[in-house]
């Protein structure tokens, strides 16, 4: 008897179900119509004041036994899907999403093609520290056929009291040592009011991890027509490191290069914890390239060429290293930069694992 109870009240509840399945289609046909109004009057779909009239009424109308927020937060989810049905596609999807621009995006730096399928290598110091000093790392970089020459001028460091770079001296420099070289420029601006100026010396810039939630500088760098080496911040979540990029190109600047650098987590090992499946899911996400920063990622040179190779492996279009002539006396990130016969050997490397990969194509 008590069996035949429950089953009965079981067979009402998915009669119940079935309903409210009927009903709720029900609404979604009508918010559909209203939807159809809305947009040929060129009407804003989120009324927020209807929200709140029918949210009262329901509560006026509500006799238990649930509580008026609980009817408020089903009756909100319902609303929601219905707002969600009549926006349209596109603004849902982001300009930098695969869902938006299946074929990926490939960047021109004076004849580089970032993103065709190519590993590229952006090599030079942490800092612009003297004209010497950036020269002898250029020729260094040039000798070994490498394009994209780094360089930071404006330096954000952690400690107010550390070298803050050379500023747009610093730029001056990177730009007459890329010129004697035909290498081109990739260099952080700091200050939205410098991209202006940026502009005469670089041939990329470069937000860095610290200001990858940097608003103002991302509409400033969205605003002009160059290519952008966008970092992931240092607590950044795929997701927020994405919506940074959009932020760019909804200015209208589509030449965006996103760099994986390490997030922080608990791990004390390495400086930052390369987070390298991030590689994937942004190219599986996003149509823009994605490179890997080796040096600012791990912070300890013996990882240097092992990360690289991972960053390869795992299909980055380019890798990041930094370059110092005597890196014991560097001004910045001394522990981690290469000298030159160890970037000899790192670019050997690295040429040899390119071929092993390709050997298994
Ligand atoms: C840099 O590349 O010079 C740099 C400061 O890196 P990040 O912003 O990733 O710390
Ligand atoms: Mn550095």
């Amino acid at each position: 008897m008590k069996f035949n109870e429950l089953d009965q009240l079981r067979e009402r509840l998915d009669d119940v179900n079935l309903q409210l399945l009927e009903l709720v289609n029900l609404r979604a046909a009508i918010v559909k119509q209203i939807g159809q109004i809305k947009n040929k009057q060129g009407m804003n779909r989120f009324d927020p004041v209807r929200e709140r009239q029918m949210l009262d009424q329901l509560i006026k109308f509500n006799n238990g036994p649930f509580e008026n927020s609980t009817i408020e937060h089903i009756f909100k989810e319902i609303f929601k899907a219905g707002l969600e049905l009549i926006e349209d596609d596109d603004r849902k999807e982001l300009l930098v999403s695969r869902k938006r621009k299946p074929e990926n995006t490939v960047i021109d730096i004076n004849g580089e093609l970032i993103g065709e399928g190519k590993v590229h290598f952006v090599m030079g110091p942490c800092a612009v520290e003297t004209y010497e000093q950036v020269k002898e790392v250029a020729q260094a970089v040039k000798s070994k056929g490498i394009k994209l020459f780094r360089g930071g001028a404006f330096k954000p460091r952690t400690s107010p009291y550390d070298f803050q770079g050379l500023g747009i001296e610093g730029l001056q420099i990177l730009r007459q040592v890329a010129n004697e070289f035909d290498l081109a420029v990739v260099s952080e601006i700091v200050n939205p009011a410098h991209i202006e100026e940026a502009l005469e010396y670089v041939d990329v810039i470069q937000i860095g991890a610290r200001n990858m939630q940097n608003f103002e500088l991302l509409k400033a760098a969205g605003e002009v027509n160059k290519p952008v080496l966008l970092k992931r911040g240092l607590s950044a979540t795929i997701s927020e490191f994405i919506n940074a990029a959009e932020y760019i190109i909804s200015r209208g600047n589509g030449n965006i290069i996103l760099c994986e650098r390490g997030i922080r987590t608990y791990e004390t090992a390495t400086r930052n914890t390369l987070d390298i499946s991030a590689v994937p899911i942004l190219k599986k996400e996003t149509h823009l390239p994605v490179m890997v920063d080796v040096t600012h990622s791990t912070g300890r040179r013996d990882l240097l060429i092992p990360t690289a190779r991972a960053a390869i492996a795992i299909g980055a279009d380019g890798v990041m290293a930094e370059v110092h002539p005597d890196p014991a006396v560097a001004l910045s990130d001394s522990l981690q930069q290469m000298d030159i016969p160890t970037f000899n050997h790192f670019i050997d490397e690295m040429s040899n694992f390119a071929a092993t990969i390709h050997s298994y194509e």
